[in-house]
């Protein structure tokens, strides 16, 4: 299977700097068998589709509102992202849950409109230091997975990407344990297996993310139950982010 490695610019770069960033990380990542997919701000969702146009690359948004429309200022709709030509859409960030309220009832109820609007969703789930030094990771792990894809059916699994990402190793500089990572990856599927079935759970993406950078990429890269992975800092330089990007290469 085709590994998935994914930006998360968050609040950072302007449009020009996107397209910059373009310049210099297209050619470094062309004909690489890896599925990228670069989450930048709304502001340059138009600038990176028509940057990438003649690539593989999948541009994403960070965030989605998930009503249709109306009066939500400030907010951006799936079909105002889709009309840009971005296919995937990030929910559920940690820093969306913990900054801005989001609960595991919107962030289902954001999945639910994405899948209506034909957009791939990463969707994010992690536990916090409190949870994992608590032995509670497995209990959140499980809700946040459950309550999320609460009436998706199986045939929209396709267009989840699952990204398993501690919140204690996002921006931290920490990396769990390999054994960890794996561990987790093992409840996640099973948490799929026990809502689906066994071979459904098997072919759903899932990431790892939190401090992957172009030293422990290589490492991450090889553990099991390991698709891909979704990355913050590290992906703010195009350089670093294609080093990650090659590291996820497999055969054709
Ligand atoms: C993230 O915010 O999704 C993330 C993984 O950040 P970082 O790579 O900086 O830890």
């Amino acid at each position: 299977m085709e590994k998935y490695v994914m930006a998360n610019f968050k609040m950072n770069k302007t449009d020009l700097e996107v397209e910059e960033y373009l310049n210099t990380f297209i050619p470094l990542v062309k004909d690489k068998n890896v599925k990228v997919i670069l989450g930048v701000p709304f502001t340059s969702l138009k600038t990176a589709v028509q940057k990438a146009k003649k690539t593989d690359i999948m541009i994403s948004a960070q965030n989605m509102n998930e009503n249709e429309k109306g009066s939500f200022t400030g907010e951006v709709s799936a079909e105002m992202i889709c009309g840009t030509g971005a296919e995937c859409v990030i929910i559920g960030h940690s820093e969306r849950r913990s900054l801005y309220g989001e609960t595991n009832e919107s962030v289902n109820k954001k999945i639910l409109k994405a899948l209506k609007s034909g957009l791939t969703s990463i969707f994010c789930v992690g536990e916090t230091l409190y949870e994992r030094k608590n032995q509670l990771t497995a209990e959140v792990i499980k809700k946040q997975v459950t309550d999320g894809l609460k009436s998706i059916y199986a045939n929209e699994l396709k267009n989840i990407i699952i990204a398993y990402e501690p919140v204690w190793a996002i921006g931290t500089g920490v990396v769990p344990m390999d054994v960890e990572i794996i561990e987790t990856m093992k409840l996640i599927r099973s948490v799929l297996a026990s809502i689906y079935d066994e071979t459904i759970a098997s072919e759903v993406v899932l990431a790892y993310g939190g401090s992957v950078n172009d030293t422990n990429c290589k490492e991450i890269s090889k553990l099991e139950g390991v698709d891909g992975v979704l990355v913050g800092g590290a992906s703010l330089d195009p350089k670093k982010f294609a080093k990650i990007v090659c590291a996820f290469e497999t055969k054709k």
